[in-house]
């Protein structure tokens, strides 16, 4: 099912005397296709929860409309909006076993739609077979691990056939192992089960991973929208592109003159059709390339070996940060011994950024 959004705003009034109104979500049109699992992704208060809320009907918008297909959902009550929800804390019913918890949305229907005893068992097998917890249907939760609690807080959402699977950061109280291996399952999942999804985190890499599409926010505004690779090499601003990659970009002052890009006192890229001004520089820790007649010198501070790659870490006047941070293959070699060290810059993996709107240039 495809969703809408079309200026969906949520303002919550200022608590206290001088307490300002918070926009936290701020004027949001965009389009969810069919089928995809898109990713909300910024840091924590900018929003995310409440756009969900919004979606599911927890919340009602101050502006705006939300559409499931066709349907204009805004006014529609969250019980008659067909959506699951997946909750950060699970929220299992703790007397209750992983069966009893999946078939207890289906419990309460009524007239036709009411399920047999041996119609609920089979949905509930059904559900618990995708997330593959069939085997631990008779245990409270209390006896699951919280990857497998996570799955029966799945199923749960899964089985009333939602048109729109929401989830809130589903992943934070499991193990880095454990959120590996679920986000894996949750892409398996909704590729099979191909409901429209939308997925809450703040962290980067797991959007990235797991999304058609991301939504990057900050303050309840949307920065950029788009496939996580093509985000990740085209940000729209120093947010986006601080916000993605791990180890994160290295961002130095520099400036643009006659067609060449300085920082420091060196000349480190061509850069043509940019005209002449003071810029912020985002450099990509795997833009840099070990050269010694490079173009780009820095303070040599070290190197750290991280199984494939070496980290080469450095110090410049010009970075913002207090340490620079290179990835070059392993079979590099790095001169300990020398104060400084010489890079040439990949050009797809620099961006130049205006220095007053933080508004990528190009
Ligand atoms: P996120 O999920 O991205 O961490 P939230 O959507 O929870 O962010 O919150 C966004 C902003 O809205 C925050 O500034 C938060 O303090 C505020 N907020 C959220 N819920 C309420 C509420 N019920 N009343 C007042 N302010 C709220
Ligand atoms: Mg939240």
């Amino acid at each position: 099912m495809k969703v809408a959004l079309q200026h969906l705003t949520k303002k919550f009034p200022g608590r206290g005397r001088k307490a300002r109104e918070v926009i936290a979500v701020n004027d949001f049109t965009f389009e969810i296709p069919d089928g995809k699992l898109i990713g909300l992704l910024g840091p924590s208060g900018c929003g995310k929860s409440t756009a969900l809320n919004l979606l599911c009907g927890l919340l009602k918008p101050t502006d705006g409309k939300i559409f499931f297909g066709d349907e204009d959902v805004t006014g529609l009550a969250a019980e008659k909006r067909g959506v699951g929800m997946v909750f950060q804390n699970y929220a299992l019913y703790p007397h209750l076993t992983v069966m009893q918890n999946i078939i207890f949305p289906l419990q309460n229907l009524k007239g036709p739609d009411k399920l047999s005893k041996s119609q609920l068992r089979e949905k509930a097998y059904e559900v618990a077979k995708l997330v593959q917890i069939d085997s631990l249907m008779d245990r409270k939760p209390a006896e699951l691990s919280g990857g497998q609690q996570q799955r029966v807080a799945i199923a749960r959402a899964l089985v009333k056939m939602p048109r729109i699977l929401l989830m809130d950061e589903p992943l934070s109280n499991l193990d880095a192992r454990l959120r590996l291996q679920t986000r894996e399952e949750i892409r398996r999942i909704q590729r099979e089960t191909k409901i429209t999804t939308v997925f809450v985190t703040h962290d980067q890499e797991e959007a990235m991973s797991i999304s058609d599409l991301i939504v990057v926010m900050k303050d309840g505004m949307i920065q950029q929208i788009g496939e996580p690779q093509q985000v990740y090499d085209a940000p729209a601003n120093l947010f986006v592109a601080k916000f993605l990659g791990n180890p994160p970009i290295n961002t130095f002052d520099g400036a643009v003159q006659g067609g060449k890009l300085y920082i420091g006192g060196e000349a480190v890229m061509e850069v043509k059709d940019v005209p002449d001004q003071q810029v912020i520089v985002g450099a990509r820790p795997e833009g840099f390339v070990l050269n010694r007649d490079g173009a780009f010198t820095c303070r040599l501070k070290g190197v750290e070996v991280m199984g494939r790659d070496i980290s080469v870490l450095a110090e410049h006047d010009s970075c913002h940060d207090p340490v620079i941070r290179a990835i070059v293959s392993a079979e590099s070699q790095v001169d300990l011994a020398s104060a400084s060290v010489r890079f040439d810059l990949k050009p797809g993996k620099l961006f130049l950024f205006r220095k007053q709107t933080e508004e990528r240039i190009g």
